[in-house]
């Protein structure tokens, strides 16, 4: 080995955050196929896939972090598609009186990685973040953190371990992580890189739920106050939501990307209109294999809508088919979420299948008219039966 390489080996080596950063790249190596964009660029293809775009710009680099699990979180296989937005918080909790605020800030930093390790209310955060800009990694960016209720599918979960009510916990340190790696999440899950005005209550992105409840549905750079106004004000009053989203910009831009615009509001959601039912396959004949289809579709639909929130058909109960598996979630994005149940078509007759429902806060909604599924091969005086 040469002097040269040596001195550079033992410069990266010798740094313990370089260290940190490869123990959690080796930890999310084998989940995460996107991470393949840290290894040497290949010759560019004839004709280009569409990762290939993604070798050309590489992303802003993440800043060093440490990895430790937490205790609690849900595995998932999300993608850009289901993640649009990166919440912003502060760990609140104890201060020990006599103690500087420098002290008190690190001892919770170390507090709070213990907490996430195990606690027993089920919380957890993708990061957090230390007052001299110390990053713990805790949990996957594939897989969904519990940190702020109905938007956790959706969301990066950032605890800023400080007081949103004392202005010393912003520090430039701090401040400077946290611009690195809000800007690192934006191009690599291309998140609005802004922050949505206004909060669950108010402004254009206010979603009705239920007869007595809201819900906020915006994506992009959020505090947890605009989820959850009713019970949170994280990050405060003193976070310079300014200053920080337009630092995020400007370093996406510095590494060649353009930031995602937030996309136009949307109506609040209109679910009685967008439930639609069908059969996946054109044809249905006896003794094969066919799909039920379930699709929903509504603004941010991700965080809004729970799987035991949509009652399928009672297939048990439809002459001349049987259902060969459980109903199941294929398909989802923000805004569009698609459930299939398998189901065998037993004889060549016609059967009729009754509407899918779906709850939204408080109400049912349903896909329609009773559907009536012609099988091929059935006389054409069984399929006009009633
Ligand atoms: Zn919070």
């Amino acid at each position: 080995m040469s002097m040269t390489a040596t001195r550079w080996w033992t410069t990266v080596l010798g740094v313990g955050m370089a260290m940190a950063m490869g123990a959690v790249a080796a930890a999310h190596g084998q989940d995460e196929a996107a991470d393949d964009e840290y290894a040497p660029a290949e010759p560019a293809p004839t004709e280009p896939a569409p990762m290939a775009r993604v070798w050309q710009i590489p992303s802003p680099p993440p800043p060093p972090m440490a990895w430790v699990p937490a205790g609690h979180f849900r595995k998932a296989q999300r993608t850009p598609a289901t993640v649009d937005s990166i919440v912003i918080h502060t760990t609140e909790g104890g201060w020990r009186q006599g103690m500087s605020h420098e002290d008190n800030q690190f001892r919770a930093f170390l507090g709070n990685i213990n907490y996430f390790k195990r606690n027993d209310r089920s919380v957890s955060a993708h990061y957090v973040m230390g007052p001299s800009g110390e990053i713990c990694v805790m949990v996957n960016e594939t897989d969904i953190a519990h940190t702020q209720t109905y938007y956790n599918a959706r969301a990066f979960g950032i605890e800023c371990v400080g007081w949103g009510r004392r202005p010393e916990t912003w520090t430039p340190e701090m401040l400077e992580s946290l611009v690195q790696l809000c800007a690192y999440l934006c191009v690599k899950w291309e998140i609005p890189a802004y922050q949505p005005e206004g909060t669950a209550y108010v402004g254009p992105w206010s979603t009705p739920f239920g007869e007595s409840d809201y819900r906020f549905n915006g994506p992009g750079l959020l505090g947890h106050y605009q989820m959850q106004p009713w019970n949170k004000s994280d990050p405060g009053p003193h976070f310079p939501w300014d200053e920080f989203t337009e630092r995020v910009r400007a370093r996406i831009r510095e590494f060649g990307h353009e930031p995602i615009p937030l996309p136009e509001a949307r109506p609040a959601l209109a679910v009685g209109s967008a439930i639609k039912a069908g059969i996946k396959e054109d044809t249905v004949r006896a003794g094969e294999a066919f799909t039920y289809q379930v699709i929903v579709e509504g603004a941010g639909l991700v965080g809004l809508l729970e799987d035991s929130h949509v009652r399928f058909p009672d297939f048990a109960r439809v002459n001349y088919v049987s259902a060969t598996g459980r109903p199941w979630r294929a398909v989802e994005s923000t805004n569009r979420i698609v459930y299939e149940v398998p189901l065998m078509a037993t004889e060549a007759r016609a059967f009729t299948i009754l509407p899918a429902m779906v709850r939204v806060g408080e109400h049912w909604y349903d896909s329609g008219e009773v559907m009536r599924v012609n099988v091929a091969g059935a006389s054409a005086a069984d399929s006009q039966a009633p």
